[in-house]
Order: structure tokens, then C-alpha cells, then sequence
């Protein structure tokens, strides 16, 4: 299949016709990349099975980690749901439209084949002019899970989903980088008390300001013992990881730069390749191996901007082991550290 890539002139204030072949392809059950605020996402129709399968296809995903369906206004949710709890409507009143996902129980409409089998169905409702005018042309909910092979770190611009997805999708459309460069956060309402499901721009100090009482998933915490079934169950799978092997030092960071920098000499000696992420302040303590500088410790929305680029830019670059400094697990920190700790398959070393 020839993936046709269409260029958005102005991602800010898309025109209706540079989104209209997009909409009658997720209409008809096909299948569209698209830029959203958090990460690219590819889009199938979320109320056609057949659509969905599509996706789990193309992605090589496991048919068992359900979908997010994605709307473009208020008005569109009581389709897909049986309840609006409570935490859910004010939740949807503060972030919608933004970067969160929360579960509610579902209607029959919304099949299996999106949602894994699950009662349940995770909905969002992007604020990305390009995916949110997308969704409202195409009529009809979009179910779209990042727009990368399943395991590998999500793609943040155009090119990484050609890498990943050309030839396999009927359209992808070019908006130029996307904004916040992790997932949504997810969060399941559908119980009494809120749950957090995987964090992500909007934090659980954001979510606990709005609610009060928020729990935190276990996955989101660390890895899951054998035989324990997530609630989110995409958290099971390894995810965004680089071909190398890679870990995360975590300590005061004097001691961590020391520890990379006494483990890549060694590495370096034996004829290896080592990458590092490392931030402004610390690039230039590192006189071996190939940097690649995710941002500044003072700014951690550059790092998460430019996490998921770092992880598949080392792909390109061969090299055996990628270690990483870490960074503080609260604010966006937390949504950082949990792609950092999956991305390192919770390969974590403490010094
Ligand atoms: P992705 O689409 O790749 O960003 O991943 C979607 C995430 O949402 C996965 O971790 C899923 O497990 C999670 N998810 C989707 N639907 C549900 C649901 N009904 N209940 C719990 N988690 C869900
Ligand atoms: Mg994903």
C-alpha cells in the first residue's frame, strides 16, 4: 500500500481541506496518522472492529491492551459511555480538551476489538487543532493509539511515523513536531475512588488539586510482579524501548555522572559503543561517549519534549548500551521517570 503523507500548512488553524480525504478514510475504516498534543497517533474508526484489527496489525500490537477512543467535543461522550461519574465531569471541565484519558464504563456500541475484551472504554479529547478538526470531519470517535510499532518509543514528529508506518496506513498527516512529546495521563473514573493509570502532562498534583483523593496504580510505581494483572493492561508490555540496552542511574547526580563516566570508560576500552542522556547542566562532564542532551533540569518540559526523539535517535547510531541520568518522580518529573524506567525495562541502578 502506497501511505500518502499530506503536509498541514497551518497546524495552528488547519484548513478543511487538507483534512477532508483524511476524515473519509477513518469514515470508511482505513487508516490515518495524525499529530495530537501529546504524541502522533493512528487513527482507525473506534465503533468499526474491523478498523481497529487494522491497527493492531500495523502496529504488531497485542490485542489484549485496549484503545483509546478519541472525541472531539463534550457533546460526543455520551455515544460511547453508560456514566459520567462525578471525578470524571470535573476532571473533563478543568482538562478537556488537553492531555487526559480517563476510563469510564462502557456502552455496547463501543466493541470489543477496541476496548481488549474490557467493560470499560478510555476516552480523550485531544486540543490539538489538527487531530481535534480531524475527529469532528471524520463523525465519527477515533480510536488511536500512538502511531509507532508496538514496543518502540512513541513518535513526536512526522518522520519517526514514516519509519515506522510507511507503506502499512492509507494517510499520514505532517503537523511538524507535537507539544508535550509524552502520552496522555490516564486516569480511571470509573470506580469510587479515582485511580491514576499512567502519568503524563496533566500531573496527580494537577488531578489531587481538582479531586482530593487520587491512587496511584502500582504499575505506575514500578514493575509488576509475575501473575498481576494491571488494570491498564498496555502497563504489562515492554515499551519505548531503543535497540540498545539501556539504564537508568538514579542518585545526587555527582555520584550518578561518575558511575556513567567510570562504566563508559571501561565500555569504551573493550571497543564498545555507549550512548548517554544527560541534561544542559551536565553534557559537559562527560568526556566519553555520544551524548545526546534531553533538556534542562530546569525546564522539564524540554525533557519530555524531547525524550521519546533522544531514545530513537540512538537507534541510528548503533551503539551497545545507552545509560541515563534520571530526574525527580513528581510533577511531569513522574511522567519522565515512568517512560525512563520502561524504556530501561526497570534496569535501574542506584548510586
Ligand atoms: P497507547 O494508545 O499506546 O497510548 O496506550 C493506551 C493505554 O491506555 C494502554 O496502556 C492501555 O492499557 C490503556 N487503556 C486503554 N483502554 C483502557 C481501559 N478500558 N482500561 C484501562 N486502561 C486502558
Ligand atoms: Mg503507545
Amino acid at each position: 500500500m502506497e501511505t500518502k503523507i499530506i503536509k498541514i500548512t497551518d497546524k495552528a488553524a488547519p484548513r478543511d481541506e487538507e483534512l477532508m480525504e483524511a476524515a473519509g478514510i477513518l469514515r470508511q475504516g482505513g487508516l490515518v496518522a495524525f499529530p495530537t498534543e501529546t504524541v502522533y497517533g493512528l487513527g482507525a474508526n473506534a465503533l468499526d472492529e474491523g478498523a481497529a484489527a487494522r491497527i493492531y496489525a500495523a502496529k504488531g500490537r497485542p490485542s489484549d491492551n485496549p484503545l483509546i477512543a478519541h472525541i472531539s467535543c463534550m457533546e460526543e461522550l455520551p455515544a460511547l459511555v453508560r456514566e459520567i461519574p462525578e471525578a470524571g465531569k470535573r476532571l473533563a471541565e478543568k482538562f478537556w480538551p488537553g492531555p487526559l484519558t480517563m476510563i469510564f464504563p462502557k456502552k455496547s456500541v463501543v466493541p470489543d476489538g477496541t476496548t481488549g475484551g474490557l467493560d470499560t472504554v478510555a476516552v480523550r479529547m485531544p486540543s490539538d487543532p489538527v487531530a481535534n478538526r480531524l475527529i469532528r470531519l471524520a463523525g465519527v470517535p477515533v480510536a488511536a493509539p500512538s502511531a509507532n510499532l508496538s514496543g518502540r518509543p512513541s513518535p513526536t514528529r512526522a518522520g519517526h511515523v514514516v519509519e515506522d508506518m510507511n507503506g502499512k496506513i492509507e494517510m499520514i498527516l505532517d503537523g511538524g513536531e507535537v507539544g508535550i512529546g509524552v502520552e496522555s495521563t490516564i486516569v480511571d473514573v470509573s470506580g469510587p475512588v479515582p485511580v491514576l493509570l499512567r502519568p503524563g502532562a496533566v500531573t496527580l498534583e494537577m488531578l489531587k488539586e481538582v479531586l482530593g483523593k487520587v491512587e496511584t496504580d502500582a504499575a505506575v510505581l514500578g514493575p509488576l510482579g509475575n501473575g498481576v494483572k494491571p488494570r491498564a493492561p498496555g502497563m504489562k508490555y515492554r515499551h519505548y524501548a531503543p535497540k540498545a540496552d539501556m539504564i537508568l542511574v538514579e542518585g545526587e547526580t555527582s555520584r550518578v555522572v561518575g558511575y556513567i563516566n567510570h562504566e563508559t570508560k571501561k565500555a569504551v576500552e573493550a571497543g564498545k559503543r555507549i550512548g548517554i542522556i544527560c541534561t544542559q547542566e551536565s553534557r559537559a562532564l562527560y568526556p566519553l561517549g555520544i551524548l545526546a542532551v534531553v533538556g534542562s533540569r530546569e525546564h522539564e518540559e524540554t525533557v519530555a519534549h524531547n525524550l521519546f526523539s533522544v531514545l530513537r535517535d540512538f537507534d541510528g547510531q548503533a551503539v551497545d548500551c545507552i545509560f541515563s541520568e534520571s530526574f525527580s518522580d513528581d510533577r511531569l518529573g513522574q511522567a519522565i521517570m515512568n517512560r525512563l524506567c520502561k524504556a530501561a525495562g526497570y534496569h535501574i541502578i542506584k548510586v
